[in-house]
C-alpha cells in the first residue's frame, strides 16, 4: 500500500533553498495535489521526484525501492508539462506513441495502444490530425495521453491546465480526476489554484517558502488549517487578532469570543489569530451586545448570484459574511449591523 515516500528531502539552487527537508508519504493509487503561491518549490518538488533534479539532501523511495539516483528515464513516470511540450512536427497518434517507438515497440503495437489511449481521452477520430490543428482541451488530451503510454507508476502533472480559460479548465478538472479514479495511478498535480486542488485532491500538500505547511485531505484542510498562510491560502477566511483568556475562551478587541478548543501551547495572555469562514458569519442587523457577537457597520454589500456578500467593519477588521440568496440579510450599506462568531466554526491559530 506504500506508495511514494520523500524522506527529508532539500534542494538548494546556489543560495536559494528551493525545498526544504520535505518528508511526506503518497499512498499507493491517490490524486494529490502540490498546492502554493509562485515561488514555493512545488515544481522544484514534482521534478526531484520525476529524477529531473537532483536533491541537495535526502531520499525518494517508490513502493520501497529507493529511486534517488535513478534516470528519469527508469523511474516509470509519465509527466505532463505546464508547456504540454507536444511535439508539433507530428500527428496525434505520433505524438501519443512516441515513447513507445524510442522503446522499440512496432508499428502495429504503436497503432493499437495510440487508439486505447485516444478512446481513453475521448478523442477518437482525431490520431492522423498535427497538433497545431487542436484546441487547447484536446491539446491538454493529447499530452496526457502521450503521459500515461507507457503505464506509468507515477503520473506527474504540472500545471496542466494553466493554458485554459476558466471553463474548459473546470471541465478538464473533472475529466483528469475521473480518468485518474478509473487508473487508479499515484498522480500528483501541481497547481498554485486552491479551487482546482479542492476539486481534484485526494490530499493535498499546502507548501511556503519550500516547506510543508500541511497535509490532509482537502477538506480537513479547509476546516482545521494549521497556521494563518493556510487559513488565507485556502478560500476566503476572517483572520482576526485576538488574546488567550484565563477562562479558555480568546478575545477580540474586549469582546469575549467561546471557541471550541485552543491550540495546546496557548497560555492565557499569548496572541492568536481566529480564523472564520465567510459562510459561517451569521450577520444580525442592528447593534448587538454578547460573547461570540462583534457589531459594526455595513460597508459594503455584493450579490454574485450563487450568494450575497456582506462587509462589517468591525473589531478594528472588516468581517465578511456568504449568505445563499434566500438567507439574505436585511441590512444595505451603512447600516449598523452584528457578526456572529458561532463558537464551533472559530478555529484559533498560533498568531
Ligand atoms: P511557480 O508556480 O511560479 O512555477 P513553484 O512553486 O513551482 O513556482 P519552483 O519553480 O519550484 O516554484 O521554484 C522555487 C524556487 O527555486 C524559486 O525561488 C525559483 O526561482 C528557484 N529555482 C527553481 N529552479 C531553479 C534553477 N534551475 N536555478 C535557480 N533557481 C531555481
Amino acid at each position: 500500500m506504500v506508495g511514494l515516500v520523500l524522506d527529508a528531502i532539500s534542494k538548494s539552487f546556489g543560495a536559494v533553498r528551493a525545498v526544504t527537508e520535505v518528508s511526506l508519504t503518497l499512498p499507493d493509487g491517490k490524486l494529490v495535489c502540490f498546492l502554493g503561491p509562485s515561488g514555493c518549490g512545488k515544481t522544484t518538488l514534482l521534478r526531484l521526484i520525476a529524477g529531473l533534479e537532483t536533491p541537495s539532501a535526502g531520499r525518494v523511495l517508490l513502493d520501497g525501492e529507493d529511486i534517488t539516483d535513478l534516470a528519469a528515464h527508469r523511474r516509470g513516470v509519465g509527466m505532463v508539462f505546464q508547456s504540454l511540450a507536444l511535439f508539433p512536427h507530428l500527428t496525434v497518434a505520433e505524438n501519443i506513441a512516441y515513447g513507445l517507438r524510442i522503446q522499440g515497440a512496432g508499428n502495429d503495437e504503436q497503432r493499437r495502444r495510440a487508439d486505447e489511449l485516444l478512446e481513453l481521452v475521448r478523442l477518437p477520430g482525431l490520431r492522423d490530425r498535427h497538433i497545431s490543428q487542436l484546441s487547447g482541451g484536446q491539446r491538454q488530451r493529447v499530452a496526457t495521453a502521450r503521459a500515461l503510454a507507457l503505464e506509468p507508476r507515477l503520473f506527474l502533472l504540472d500545471e496542466p491546465l494553466s493554458a485554459l480559460d476558466a471553463k474548459l479548465r473546470e471541465e478538464m478538472q473533472l475529466e483528469l480526476t475521473l480518468l485518474q479514479h478509473r487508473l487508479a495511478i499515484t498522480t500528483i498535480v501541481v497547481t498554485h489554484d486552491q479551487r482546482e486542488a479542492m476539486t481534484m485532491s485526494d490530499l493535498v500538500v499546502v507548501m511556503a517558502e519550500g516547506r510543508v505547511q500541511q497535509y490532509g485531505p482537502p477538506l480537513e484542510i479547509y476546516r482545521n488549517p494549521a497556521n494563518r498562510f493556510v487559513a488565507d491560502f485556502i478560500g476566503t477566511s476572517n483572520l482576526l487578532d485576538a488574546m488567550v483568556e484565563e477562562n479558555g475562551a480568546v478575545s477580540v478587541e474586549g469582546q469575549t469570543i467561546r471557541v471550541a478548543r485552543l491550540p495546546p501551547d496557548a497560555a492565557p495572555g499569548a496572541k492568536v489569530t481566529v480564523s472564520v469562514r465567510p459562510e459561517d458569519v451569521h450577520l444580525r442587523p442592528g447593534a448587538l451586545d454578547g460573547d461570540n457577537r462583534l457589531a459594526g457597520t455595513v460597508t459594503f454589500v455584493r450579490d454574485v448570484g450563487a450568494s450575497v456578500e456582506t462587509y462589517v467593519a468591525c473589531a478594528g477588521a472588516t468581517i465578511v459574511s456568504h449568505a445563499a440568496p434566500k438567507d439574505r440579510p436585511a441590512v444595505s450599506q451603512g447600516d449598523a449591523a452584528t457578526v456572529e462568531l458561532p463558537r464551533t466554526a472559530c478555529v484559533v491559530l498560533m498568531a
